[in-house]
This record gives structure tokens, sequence and C-alpha cells, in this order.
């Protein structure tokens, strides 16, 4: 299994980000992007047109991480990545510093940047601050929801649908998260929004670790019930069915294994 890690490893780093950029970009995610693009008016181009290339490359690299293309504990090769994105050192630094702070990627010392591998206690952590948070943004948005919100709401649970249809794991991974960066979204919170996605990405690494086979993301009945509680403006559904849903998620992963089960990733590229 550590040899299989090893070579498939830098490959995947080099690979993935060309494959994700070409991808449609779901609407949840490049608002500063969008910002980026925006602020041509200013006659700033050059500064926002390079914001923009550095926010794609982040872009492209976060949805690998989320749709478990770049698996935990991968490095991420710097030259691969100048190579395939034409992007200077300093712009790839830049987006691993980002990555680091968000704590989807580890900056070790003389070794560089892997995908990071959130222990057990992590990711207890992480579902623990799930189940504080979003039942009461659930709760906020069924009280503050427009029929225009809603309609956002089942089109991406459709988007959900279809990606479940057509067997893409991928994008079902992906798109269970973006449902809750999208409610986190339309609650109005931006402190709130911001962590959850932080949250979100975290969880979709937690999931490659500690999935157990077959366990599906996120269950689209609950995701529907969920709409239809906001959708009536029932503030404690919504947020009683929230934390029942985070609870089937986290019951779903096992993370009953101690930490020191986990790979040592960093002594298996010591040599890279
Ligand atoms: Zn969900």
């Amino acid at each position: 299994m550590a040899t299989t890690s090893k070579k498939a490893a830098p490959g995947a780093a080099a690979k993935s980000p060309r494959r994700a950029a070409t991808k449609a970009t779901p609407k949840t995610a490049p608002k500063a992007a969008a910002n980026a693009a925006a602020d041509d008016d200013t006659g700033q181009e050059g500064a926002a047109s390079e914001a923009s290339a550095t926010e794609a490359i982040y872009l492209s690299l976060l949805y690998a991480i989320m749709e478990h293309r770049l698996l935990a504990g991968t490095k991420l090769v710097e030259e691969r990545l100048c190579e395939v994105t034409g992007a200077s050192r300093a712009r790839i630094r830049q987006v691993f510093a980002r990555l680091a702070h968000e704590k989807l990627v580890t900056l070790v010392p003389n070794r560089g940047a892997f995908v990071s591998s959130p222990t057990v206690d992590e990711a207890r952590e992480v579902f623990q601050a799930r189940r504080v948070v979003e039942p009461a943004l659930a709760a906020e948005l069924a009280q503050r929801v427009t029929p225009a919100k809603v309609r956002s709401l089942r089109r991406h649970a459709m988007e959900e649908d279809n990606a479940r249809a057509r067997g893409d794991r991928a994008a079902m991974i992906r798109l269970s998260g973006e449902f809750h960066i999208l409610l986190a979204e339309m609650a109005g919170n931006a402190i709130l929004e911001k962590l959850i996605r932080e949250m979100v990405s975290l969880t979709c690494l937690i999931i490659t670790l500690y999935d157990r086979p077959g366990a599906p993301a996120c269950a689209e009945h609950e995701h529907r019930q969920l709409i239809d509680a906001i959708e009536q403006r029932d503030a404690a559904r919504a947020s009683a069915l929230m934390a029942e849903h985070l609870e089937h998620i986290e019951g779903s992963l096992d993370l009953s294994m101690p930490d020191s089960g986990a790979p040592d990733f960093y002594s298996i590229f010591s040599k890279g």
C-alpha cells in the first residue's frame, strides 16, 4: 500500500489541477475569482488577472482535494505544478500558504507541501464544531428564506441527484459539501460562511481517510428534508434535522482506529 502511494502521488499531484481547471466551476465556490474579474473595470487589470490566476490554481487544488483526486498525504510537487499551470514558484507557494492556513495542506520544512492527513481527534473536533454551528445556521436560514433561495437549494439537490445517477462519486462528494456551503452562504453571516467552507473541505479530506467502504457522503433524502423544513420556515425542525444529518455523516466514518494506524507519508516522501 505504501509503495502504491509513493508511486501514484507525485503523478496525481501533477495531473489533477489540469483536469480540474477544465471542469465546470460550481456556483458556490469561485466568489473571489468573480470579484477579481469585476476589478477589471478599475483599471488594475494586471493585478486583477494575477489575483484571478492565483484563485484558479487555488480552486483547482481545492476541488481536487474535495473530489478525492488528491488524497491525504500526497506530496504537492512545486516544480510540476509550475510546469502544469505556467505559474511562478512564488505564486504556487502563495496558494500552498492559503491551503495550509485552511489546514488542507501541511508544509513540512525542507520536504515541501503535503495534502493534510487529519487525525481521528481532529476529525472529531471538526464534527463537534459543525454540530455547534450548522444547526444554528439552518434555523437562521429557515427564518429568512425566500422562494428564490428555496429554488436554488432544490436546483443544487438536483445536481446531487444527477451526479448520483451517473455514478460520479467524486462530484457527489464535492456537491454534498457544497450544499452545506450554500446553506451557510444563504444564512448571511460571512464569518460563519468562511468557517463552514473550511470545515466542509476538511470533512471531504476526513471522508477519504475514514470512510467505510460504500458509505455515501450525504444521504440525499436528508438534504431534501432539510430544504422542506427551511421552506416551511420551521426553524426548530431545520436545526434538529441538521444536527441529525451531521451525526449520520460522522457515524458513517470509522473513527475507532488509533491515530498510529495512519500511514506516515512524511517518511514515505522524505527522499522526494
Ligand atoms: Zn449533507
